[in-house]
């Protein structure tokens, strides 16, 4: 146990102790990254990112507090205001003609063993005024493999009322093809690892490629994430991906200023 130890153990407990307050707080907001399809440009949705302005560190990313998150379970008290202001401000957009057709919220397996989603999210959509196809939730494959509680008939539960679902970071865990059978997903998100890789590395192509192949054969929509170069997107159109989503596009940014990425692309009002 030795002074650095015991500078991160305090540092946990000062992360977990602010975190508690940072919702009554107000210091946590979304941020919103494009998703647009690949052929016409049009905006299909955004993703809902979480970050937290801390009033010493400044604005904190997602992978600097979400596993400590998970692992206190505050995570269920954060998702749930996640899924409220995600709702809300898709609504604010919708009663101000602008127009974005969904929104993304990421679900964390956590969230489905402990929270109670299906509550939440209707509570959300109830509150907001939110249509259940406007909303979609990404869960990674590690809340389907380990289905505590049955996660997966909590989530299609949600599905059976018309709450998208999608396979956030293909590729990256388990990808067991029994779950793709059994479980109804709406869309698979290609892993931004992998389109990263694109450019240079033939076996990245190859699991891309087996990527889509498999959601165009179980007619899931496909998202690439983490897009950032042009020669990427070519490769992807080529490939027959569905959407893309990255830098390229647009980096994530607060719910203010989608109206005019919007109207920079021309294609916000009705
Ligand atoms: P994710 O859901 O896979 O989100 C995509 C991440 O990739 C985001 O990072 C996004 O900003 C980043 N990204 C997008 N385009 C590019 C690109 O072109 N290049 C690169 N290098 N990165 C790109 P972010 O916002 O830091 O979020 C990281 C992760 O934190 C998310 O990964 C998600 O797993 C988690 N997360 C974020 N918000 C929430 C939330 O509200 N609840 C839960 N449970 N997890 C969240
Ligand atoms: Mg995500
Ligand atoms: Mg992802």
């Amino acid at each position: 146990f030795d002074s650095s130890m015991n500078e991160e153990a305090l540092e946990r407990l000062n992360l977990l102790d602010d975190l508690r307050q940072a919702v009554a707080a107000g210091q946590l907001l979304l941020h919103y990254q494009p998703q647009v399809d690949l052929r016409s440009g049009a905006l299909i949705g955004v993703e809902a990112l979480i970050r937290w302005q801390h009033p010493q560190w400044g604005l904190v990313p997602p992978l600097r507090f979400i596993p400590a998150a998970e692992e206190s379970r505050l995570i269920v008290p954060i998702g749930e205001w996640v899924i409220q202001q995600a709702c809300q401000q898709a609504m604010a957009w919708q009663r101000a003609g602008v127009r974005v057709p969904q929104v993304a919220v990421n679900v964390s397996a956590i969230q489905l063993q402990y929270g109670n989603i299906e509550q939440q999210v209707l509570q959300a959509l109830a509150s907001s005024g939110l249509t259940e196809a406007m909303l979609e939730l990404e869960i990674t494959e590690s809340a389907l493999i380990e289905d505590h509680d049955g996660a997966q008939a909590t989530l299609m539960a949600l599905r059976a009322r018309g709450v998208r679902v999608a396979m956030d970071d293909f590729g990256t865990g388990y990808s067991s093809l029994a779950y793709l059978r059994r479980f109804p997903l709406d869309k698979l998100k290609i892993d931004g690892m992998f389109v990263r890789s694109l450019d240079s590395d033939q076996d990245a192509q190859a699991v891309v490629t087996a990527i889509i192949t498999l959601a165009q054969a179980l007619r899931l929509d496909i998202t690439a994430e983490g897009v950032e170069t042009a020669e990427q997107l070519v490769m992807l159109r080529a490939l027959g991906c569905g959407d893309v989503q990255g830098f390229l596009i647009s980096r994530p940014m607060p719910g203010h200023e989608v109206a005019a990425y919007l109207d920079r692309t021309n294609m916000s009002m009705a």
